[in-house]
């Protein structure tokens, strides 16, 4: 369970933004994340030209996952996607928090291309948010 105990480290250590905040990461989710990070050549290439221009927005954890900007990068998966936005949509404080709080939440450790627009579509889905 070293993967468990690094992403504690992580969490402790972390900025104190990406402390608190009612949205906390799954470690399983966390993980299936880097994985599929791992797959994806567009993420990587990203990363290989960030590292030659030493370009000190990107950066790998102690978990392996790739961060721009401290924010995890996700893979353009669609299923990966939408299981970050399902934990922030029924995140532990609050039920159906609305488009601005979960693009808050998502935006605190997460990053993609279109973010705020996918983001959006998502909660557009939810009748009560
Ligand atoms: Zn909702």
């Amino acid at each position: 369970m070293d993967f468990i105990k690094d992403f504690n480290i992580q969490l402790s250590m972390g900025e104190e933004n990406t402390l608190l905040g009612n949205l906390s990461m799954e470690p399983s989710l966390l993980r299936q994340i880097i994985e599929t990070q791992e797959q994806d050549e567009e993420l990587q290439k990203c990363y290989l030209k960030a590292q030659e221009n030493n370009d000190p927005r990107w950066d790998v954890g102690s978990d392996g996952g790739i961060r721009c900007r401290n924010r995890i990068c996700i893979p353009n998966k669609l299923d990966i996607k939408q299981a970050v936005l399902n934990e922030a949509h029924r995140s532990k404080l609050t039920i159906h928090p609305g488009r601005t709080k979960i693009y808050q939440d998502v935006k605190r450790h997460y990053w993609w291309n279109n973010m705020k627009r996918e983001i959006a579509a998502y909660v557009a889905k939810c009748l009560t948010c």
